[in-house]
């Protein structure tokens, strides 16, 4: 199964109606993956980033997460269903929970608290779910190389990664090749949401395309972070009107 790509202001983001269908045919066919969830602030990183932009073009599926995103392949007559990270990363660990020990997983990122009560909420959900490694995002360096080794040992099939943008695509572009046959996923803010610690946006925002503004009222902190929003709106809408 190929995906075809599209270009936003010259960062890639693969179309399909289907990434779940996908995904876990990679899953099941043991080919090593790294998933990105693409939203509008991650493309103007990578546009000043060269570092996260090769990681972008060596991932092998960007899916659209940012309503950002959906808006500006919409500008080139493309309708992509948006894909919220969040959703795909637990029907991920739902796959690996129904599959138990065929399916191990690892979970790294967010503040210590925040993971174990993520472990907690997804090990109650799921029984057979078996985690083989995990650590919060803010290990020392010497702990980092030993979840490496213990994740190169334990060879999971679904490695998580919740460390923000781009840290996470970092990470899992330095350390993807230790587990060969597993898919790896950058999920930012997933385990913060499980933990019960932050709210995710009600459906009405989701389907609105509006989880953005829920999440800046929810964190206002973010405004600064969001103001880069507007300006790849009119950046994308310009690459439309220059017909590129
Ligand atoms: N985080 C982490 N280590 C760090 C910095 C951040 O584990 O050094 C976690 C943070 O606790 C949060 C997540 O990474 O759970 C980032 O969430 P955010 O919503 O900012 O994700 P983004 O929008 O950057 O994908």
């Amino acid at each position: 199964m190929t995906l075809s790509k599209h270009q936003i202001l010259g960062q890639p983001v693969n179309l399909s109606p289907d990434y779940w269908g996908w995904l876990v045919d990679r899953l099941d066919r043991g080919i090593n993956t790294h998933v990105v969830t693409m939203n509008a602030e991650m493309v103007m990183q990578a546009n000043q980033n060269p570092a996260l932009a090769k990681i972008l073009q060596q991932a092998d599926l960007i899916a659209a997460d940012g309503a950002g995103i959906v808006l500006a392949l919409k500008f080139h007559g493309i309708n992509q269903q948006r894909c919220a990270g969040i959703d795909l990363g637990a029907k991920l660990l739902e796959l690996a929970g129904e599959r138990g020990a065929a399916c191990p997983v690892a979970l790294y990122g967010g503040r210590p608290e925040v993971l174990l009560k993520a472990v907690a909420f997804w090990r109650n959900r799921l029984p057979g779910l078996l985690i083989v490694a995990q650590a919060d995002g803010y290990i020392s360096e010497s702990a980092q190389q030993e979840l490496i080794a213990q994740i190169q040992q334990q060879q999971p099939k679904v490695i998580m990664v919740a460390l923000g943008i781009p840290r996470q695509e970092v990470w899992i572009a330095q350390n993807r090749h230790i587990c060969p046959q597993a898919i790896w996923i950058g999920i930012g803010g997933s385990f913060d949401v499980w933990s019960g610690t932050k709210k995710r946006a009600p459906k009405i925002f989701q389907k609105l395309n509006l989880e953005w503004l829920y999440r800046l009222g929810q964190e206002p902190s973010r405004w600064r972070r969001m103001l880069v929003l507007p300006q790849f709106m009119l950046l994308a809408l310009k690459e439309r009107l220059h017909g590129r």
